[in-house]
């Protein structure tokens, strides 16, 4: 994978066209990222399920919002050399960013 936890993104495609945010999970086999802010879901966590979590704190259950993965092809690296979004090439030394040639 060109892109992996700690990078930050641009979104390129979508309802969070435009966003930028940092890798938060990477997933190789399915090439998605889970990106910080980008492309939420709602899931509603049951007074059950937080009990477990978080030892019987609330009674009621709980709406959080967590960043779906998206496909790696729907965001672009932003380089943290050059600090343009860009495509990356992968050489032997690892990735070089196609705008400014560094290694990234
Ligand atoms: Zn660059």
């Amino acid at each position: 994978m060109k892109i992996k936890k700690g990078d930050t993104v641009l979104i390129i495609a979508g309802k969070d066209r435009g966003k930028k945010g940092k890798v938060l999970h990477a997933f190789p086999k399915e090439g998605k990222v889970s990106v910080e802010g980008a492309n939420l879901l709602k899931k509603h966590i049951s007074p059950q399920e937080q009990k477990q979590q978080q030892k019987g704190k609330k009674k009621t259950g709980q709406i959080v919002e967590f960043p779906a993965p998206v496909s790696i092809s729907n965001v672009k690296l932003n380089c943290p050399k050059c600090g343009k979004s860009t495509r990356v090439s992968k050489t032997k030394e690892g990735r070089v960013c196609k705008k400014c040639n560094q290694k990234i």
